[in-house]
């Protein structure tokens, strides 16, 4: 084989069991990653033998914990070239990141007659919290529509930035369609007009080298649970001058210098946004996926996926009945179809019963599958276990389920 793949499957142990005798065949990356063994165990050690609180205790316990915990944040500055770790905000997802950004930045900068711009083929976790802002705020959202492709149209996009535009909220990688947006000409553009720009990385962060500062991003949103890591925690990453205008998200421990009755004073970014007891030992885990992430190569994880994409949009597009849903030009690993005449939850059944995992619903992106016209989609997506066998195998399910209903 001249394409570069590669081989870590070994790494993650779910991912060498069986069902009814069947190998585990996952493609349901976009949803969810898998952990790696090396997270996994970190967790476990660092219960066994490390585990206290942080940013607290005098004792070395919570010392050593406190060191592990400010640590993934340097790791996570580095993966994503943040200026300064002060930059990255702990969360616990990436729909916490943005509901954060919404309220915390919505509710100070935000005024009537406002403008929010919104791609057309968001998640819902970066719509719905807008909407909540908007309708405090007097703010109106604006879209911006996409092809039949499933590619944002920049015209029109450039029809709706004028002064009144405040925020362009926009993902980087549709979890539906997979479209991968231009967020950097995006960014540039919505600069140009003085808007925030904020984008959502929950579908980018583990399958491609993001650089914030050179995307122009002045906030980023991205959960663990999707780059290898636990769930329970997130990032947002947030310009510092930025950050240090906002107002709390969350009120509590830790996010204060001072609290009396009268008035209290608050913390600097980002403890300012960092309220209670945080996910401990979920953020040591986010750590470890990171190391794993920058040992594996980001360049290599790209690289990889791409060359299974291709493999994959060729073995479904050969199938009779079998519409692919997201055909941009510009694609990371993600495959929508519907099949003719076959419900999306059928074919996700169906499929189970092969051992293969893929996901069916709408995605949490509704406004993306009426655009299309459909209620849901069937969805396959890659992570850089996958392998050609585990899309033969895709290509031969779903040929078997059309024989079912066509006989
Ligand atoms: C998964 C996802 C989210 C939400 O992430 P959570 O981990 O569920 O908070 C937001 N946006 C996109 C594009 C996603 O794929």
């Amino acid at each position: 084989m001249s394409k570069p793949y590669l081989d870590i499957k070994k790494n993650f142990p779910v991912l060498n069991r069986t069902f009814d005798g069947k190998p585990l065949i996952y493609l349901d990356t976009a949803a969810t990653s898998q952990k790696p063994a090396v997270v996994i165990d970190a967790m476990d050690r660092f219960y066994r033998e490390s585990y206290g609180t942080v940013r607290r205790g005098v004792y070395r316990l919570s010392e050593k914990a406190t060191q592990a915990y400010e640590g993934t944040r340097h790791k996570v500055a580095n993966l994503i070239n943040a200026a300064s770790d002060r930059e990255i905000i702990y969360t616990r997802g990436c729909t916490e990141s943005l509901n954060l950004v919404a309220y915390s930045w919505g509710r100070t900068f935000l005024k009537p007659g406002d403008e929010i711009i919104l791609s057309q083929i968001e998640h819902h976790a970066n719509i719905v919290p807008w909407q909540i802002v908007r309708d405090m705020s007097g703010a109106v959202i604006k879209t911006i529509p996409c092809d039949d492709h499933g590619q944002l149209l920049l015209d029109e996009y450039r029809k709706l930035l004028s002064p009144k535009t405040k925020v362009v909220a926009v993902n980087h990688v549709s979890n539906a369609l997979g479209t991968i947006n231009p967020v950097k000409e995006m960014a540039r553009l919505a600069h140009e007009v003085g808007a925030v720009v904020v984008v959502d990385g929950a579908q980018s962060i583990s399958h491609m080298r993001v650089d914030v500062q050179d995307l122009g991003a002045d906030f980023y949103a991205f959960s663990s649970h999707k780059m290898f890591g636990p769930t329970g925690a997130g990032i947002l990453y947030g310009r510092y001058d930025l950050l240090e205008k906002m107002l709390p998200f969350q009120g509590g421990g830790d996010m204060i210098r001072q609290v009396t009755f009268e008035r209290t004073t608050l913390q600097v970014p980002p403890h300012r946004f960092e309220a209670g007891t945080p996910s401990i030992v979920e953020v040591l885990g986010l750590g470890v996926a990171v190391d794993y992430l920058q040992t594996v190569g980001l360049e290599n994880i790209e690289a990889h996926e791409h060359a299974l994409l291709e493999y994959g949009t060729k073995l479904l597009s050969e199938i009779p009945g079998l519409h692919l849903i997201g055909t941009a030009a510009k694609k990371s690993g993600i495959l929508g179809f519907a099949l003719d005449g076959i419900h999306p939850h059928d074919i996700g059944t169906l499929l189970d019963m092969e051992g293969i995992a893929i996901r069916a619903g709408h995605h949490c992106a509704q406004p993306t599958m009426e655009r299309f016209g459909v209620p849901a989609t069937a969805r396959a997506s890659l992570g850089p276990y996958n392998t050609e066998s585990d899309l033969d195998a895709l290509a031969a399910g779903i040929r078997k389920i059309q024989g079912m209903f066509h006989h």
